[in-house]
């Protein structure tokens, strides 16, 4: 049921929506050129506690069934549709609260829905999945349809990494690009890395050439995403000059990259900055 709808200066849109058993979990309709893409939960908080998000600090109450996830979609499409008069399906993103690797078989069961159902019809490179590097999933990830994949990399060096990716220590980076490196993509397809620039510990132009090393033998773009605060964080984001020269070492080093602008960060929508409000 949605429960509450939250409006930022920039257009995105937040939905709170509750639960059959009084769970609650946020939504988040960005939009592009009037197209929205919607930003999907798939868990009530999450286990794998990244210092830089604010979702990680709520700890994993349950995953979501695929008709949670579902409904979600519809309910917060239905807005749309309704109040925003668009009538395209809006694409999906889960970057929501939660792993979605950590909750495979409802995440795969709700993207056969989207792609199947008439009337949404979603093709698959308007759905993406987004990880942490949950290896286990990860190695499942083609039995999935050929959805985009987005990995939430941050930083190229394990022991950095670890420090604000718990996660890495059980399933390192290495691990991840070994196992994302053999998956067939199509003529215009890419690996996304995801990398939250965090001033002072991952903005420094050694960490450029890290995350070259990492990935040049990919079919890869790079996404960087000035860290959006949250209340309790010691973490601060880079200044925009900063995020400008980091993307101009990695444009030099010949690595596709793109400067993703923070959105809905004045409603606590943007990247990372989800959270139930129960659990705040
Ligand atoms: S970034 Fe993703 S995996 Fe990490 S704590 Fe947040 S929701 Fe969980």
């Amino acid at each position: 049921m949605l429960a509450k709808i939250q409006h930022s200066i920039d257009g995105t849109i937040k939905m709170l929506f509750k639960l059959s058993d009084g769970q609650l979990v946020e939504t988040v309709a960005l939009v592009f050129r009037k197209k929205y893409t919607l930003c999907l939960s798939s868990q009530v908080g999450c286990r794998f506690n990244c210092v830089f998000c604010f979702t990680g600090k709520q700890k994993l109450q349950r995953s979501l069934t695929a008709k949670e996830i579902i409904d979600q979609y519809l309910a917060a499409w239905n807005y749309l549709k309704e109040n925003k008069k668009t009538i395209a399906t809006a694409n999906i993103v889960f970057m929501g609260q939660g792993e979605p690797l950590d909750n495979f078989e409802a995440i795969k069961e709700s993207i056969l829905y989207f792609m199947q159902t008439d009337g949404i019809k979603l093709g698959p490179r308007q759905i993406t999945i987004s990880t942490a590097g949950y290896l286990p999933g990860l190695k499942r990830f083609l039995e999935l349809p050929p959805i985009n994949l987005a990995i939430s990399l941050h930083c190229a060096d394990s022991v950095k990494r670890s420090q604000i990716m718990p996660i890495n220590k059980k399933y390192p980076i290495e691990d991840i690009i070994n196992v994302v490196k053999n998956f067939p993509l199509a003529k215009k397809q890419y690996i996304a890395f995801e990398y939250l620039l965090i001033k002072n510990f991952n903005d420094q132009i050694d960490d450029a050439y890290g995350l070259f090393g990492l990935i040049k033998e990919l079919k890869a773009i790079v996404n960087l995403i000035p860290f959006n605060p949250y209340p309790g964080t010691l973490f601060e984001r880079s200044s925009k000059d900063e995020v400008d020269e980091f993307k101009q070492w990695l444009v030099k080093l010949r690595l596709r990259t793109m400067i993703r602008a923070s959105r809905g960060l004045d409603i606590m929508a943007a990247c990372g900055q989800l959270r139930s409000p129960d659990h705040r």
